[in-house]
């Protein structure tokens, strides 16, 4: 009689896994609208190595994978995902500083980069004290608020390919757009990147990073479960404006509500489900394309 096949969980730790691995762990509370079902396998890598060797198991095997970072800007699907979910946070996340130049790997927070950079009177990254990711999804998406992007920083991110062969690119090989980069359509895994800062009064950086995140705290729902703008913005206008002038704040499916304050955040109000937020969603595009004949492109990314 053959034995049976070896789990996952044993089969990645044979490969030389030594971080942690969950199996069949439910993804809900490591996104920001903690919304999710499990994750075939979650793995939070020890170092460099571990990625590695699981992006090899995970080629060797067939197995698909996934990248999650602070999970703030992502949608699971309430069946949870096939696979392995590799979580890079609080892991790779040394922060470091020479003259104006900036290094944090992938797994730091983004807002503590931010602070960081502040606190050495380096300009630049103000904007990112209030977006929660970490840097390598700030990276990836680009992150930006108003006329601040994370790629405007950037002057080199290292990436792991999925063969295991690491890379430094350069800003222009990252093809930065609105919310967007090369990474989104590259498979792999970005594990750090380099920001070149300006030198400036530290106490007024700092000021600039406090008037930012007052700013935020009066227009936007920051102490609610959401995934912060669930849409792009649209060709000259702003989606949080035409969902308001479709009078669409306060619908409801479920627990998932268009926020009062801010229309293009959407509430977790208690126990929403994806289904929910994706009826919601529906409704709303509707909605607005019936109005105002726009089509409203999502910027929260859909995992099933
Ligand atoms: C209250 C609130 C406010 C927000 N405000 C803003 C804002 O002002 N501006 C803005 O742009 N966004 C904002 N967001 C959205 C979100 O914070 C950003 O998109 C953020 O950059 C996502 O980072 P993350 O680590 O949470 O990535 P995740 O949501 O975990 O992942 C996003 C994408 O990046 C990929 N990824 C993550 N880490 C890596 C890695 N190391 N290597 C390769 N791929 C990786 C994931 O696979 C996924 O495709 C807000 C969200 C919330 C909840």
């Amino acid at each position: 009689m053959s034995s049976p096949a070896p789990s996952l969980t044993d089969s990645l730790r044979a490969v030389g896994f030594r971080g942690e691995l969950r199996p069949h762990e439910p993804l809900a509370p490591y996104t920001t609208w903690q919304i999710g079902g499990p994750a075939e396998l979650l793995a939070v890598p020890s170092g460099v190595d571990d990625l590695v060797a699981a992006l090899a198991w995970a080629a060797s095997g067939g197995i698909p994978w996934r990248l999650l970072g602070n999970g703030s800007n992502l949608l699971i699907h309430d069946q949870g995902v096939r696979g392995l979910v590799l979580r890079v946070r609080k892991v790779l996340d040394e922060i470091k500083v020479d003259g104006p130049r900036l290094t944090a790997g992938a797994g730091a927070s983004f807002p503590a980069v931010a602070r960081t950079a502040a606190a050495r009177g380096l300009a630049g990254l103000q904007f990112a004290a209030g977006i929660p990711g970490t840097v390598g999804g700030a990276v990836v998406m680009n992150a930006g608020w108003h006329q601040f992007e994370t790629g405007n920083a950037i002057v080199a991110v290292d990436f792991l390919q999925p063969d295991g062969h690491r890379t430094t690119l350069d800003h222009d090989q990252c093809a930065f757009i609105y919310r967007g980069s090369l990474f989104q359509r590259t498979p792999g895994v970005v594990l750090g990147a380099t920001f070149g800062l300006k030198a400036g009064n530290p106490a007024l950086i700092q000021a600039e990073v406090e008037q930012y995140t007052t700013a935020r705290k009066l227009n936007q729902p920051v102490d609610r479960p959401s995934c912060g703008s669930v849409y792009l913005k649209p060709a000259g206008d702003f989606a949080g404006r035409l969902i308001d002038a479709a009078s669409l704040k306060g619908r409801r499916v479920g627990a998932m509500e268009v926020s009062r304050l801010h229309a293009n955040f959407f509430i977790n109000t208690g126990d929403a489900t994806c289904a929910d937020a994706l009826a919601l969603m529906d409704q709303v595009e509707q909605e607005v394309a019936m109005q105002f004949g726009v089509e409203l492109v999502r910027e929260v990314e859909f995992w099933q």
